[in-house]
């Protein structure tokens, strides 16, 4: 089957360069197991730290010479476990390649969809991890409450979408956010629910904040660190929440915002004054949550109170490029590669 291997670890910036696409053998099915051709895949941005070599992530780096991994969703071709038939649906670990050999019984394995609830895209991004990490972030990490105002950083994103759109359905008062350029920003405002946007490369995010929510706000949903978070402190209320989700600001990728990457750890100061609470997590974490989650977003899709919202790049050979892309802001939404039928 035809994979996408690491040639090199990058040397600063991730080239395409750095990525090939190679033929490899396809191991034989033992009982218990799947033949998957894969038809989605998620392009995240947790790879980016998975190409280096020494920084410490919560699952394992990607090595020189072998295939990349990551979220996928295919269908099954040939099957050796009698309650996956050929024809279902499976989300599994084993994206960056055409074809894979699951297990079904690894709960990691092979995860069953219904098609019919919800597109096959959906289901690796409003539906799938980044859905349920803007979930998680809100319910359990920052316990949104009704009446709050809220801010999302990254928030085109696909995280970002669904933590403006969840927001809202959850009793947020007013959902603010930030996003790269003028187009994305509308694009909050228009489809996302955001009651307002603002450019983060435009402007200190800090002046942008006093504009958009005037009055402080309550939840920072923080996709991106740096310069926002710092300006989030100060734009929080006493008794403020932050759902620490990820630093986008500090792989690198986006040159034009690269002098405020480091920001003064003393803009903590404000944590004390107003008794901020500050909470890091990893959504896998929190799987108990993933049924009542499933439950609810799918209700909110079927209603048609949220929207589902992938960029798609086409074929194995351009996952790379999408990768790249999405680190420097080329997506709304979910970034995805489909793989031809
Ligand atoms: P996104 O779809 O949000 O894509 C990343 C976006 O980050 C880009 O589109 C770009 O948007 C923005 N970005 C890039 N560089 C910068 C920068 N220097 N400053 C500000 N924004 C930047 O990705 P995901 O929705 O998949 O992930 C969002 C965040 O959530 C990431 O930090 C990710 O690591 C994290 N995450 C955490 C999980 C957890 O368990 N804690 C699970 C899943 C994701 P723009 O054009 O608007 O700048």
């Amino acid at each position: 089957t035809r994979v996408v291997t690491l040639v090199r670890r990058p040397d600063g910036e991730p080239r395409t360069s750095d990525f090939a696409v190679e033929e490899r053998p396809l191991p034989s099915l033992a009982e218990g197991q799947l033949l998957v051709r894969n038809l989605y895949m998620s392009v995240d941005p947790s790879m980016r730290g998975r190409l280096e070599s020494t920084e410490k992530h919560y699952t394992h780096n990607f090595t020189p010479g072998s295939p990349l991994d990551g979220r996928a969703l295919g269908v099954v071709e040939e099957s050796r476990c009698a309650s996956v038939p050929p024809g279902s649906y499976v989300r599994h670990q084993l994206g960056w390649r055409e074809r894979a050999v699951l297990d079904a019984a690894d709960t990691d394995g092979a995860d069953r969809i219904d098609p019919r609830l919800a597109p096959l895209p959906t289901w690796l991004g409003l539906l799938g991890q980044t859905g349920f990490t803007a979930y998680v972030g809100l319910t359990r990490i920052a316990t949104l409450r009704p009446g709050d105002t809220v801010f999302v950083s990254a928030a085109a994103g696909a995280v970002g979408t669904a933590a403006g759109q969840f927001a809202r359905l959850l009793g947020a008062d007013r959902v603010v956010g930030t996003a790269g350029g003028p187009d994305k920003c509308a694009l909050l405002v228009k489809e996302f629910g955001y009651d307002a946007a603002a450019d983060h490369r435009a402007e200190p995010v800090r002046d942008a904040l006093a504009r958009i929510a005037p009055d402080g706000i309550d939840v920072y949903f923080d996709n991106v660190g740096g310069e926002q978070l710092a300006a989030a402190l100060h734009a929080l209320r006493t008794g403020g929440r932050v759902a620490l989700c990820g630093m986008m600001s500090q792989f690198g990728g986006d040159r034009r915002t690269e002098g405020r990457r480091t920001v003064d750890i003393n803009h903590l100061i404000q944590a004390v004054l107003k008794r901020l609470t500050l909470c890091g997590f990893i959504v896998r974490d929190h799987d108990d949550l993933r049924p009542e989650f499933e439950h609810r977003v799918a209700g909110w899709l079927a209603e048609g109170r949220v929207t589902a919202r992938e960029t798609v790049v086409e074929g194995l050979e351009n996952a790379a490029g999408a990768l790249l892309s999405l680190l420097s802001g080329g997506n709304v939404g979910k970034m995805l590669v489909r793989l031809d039928d």
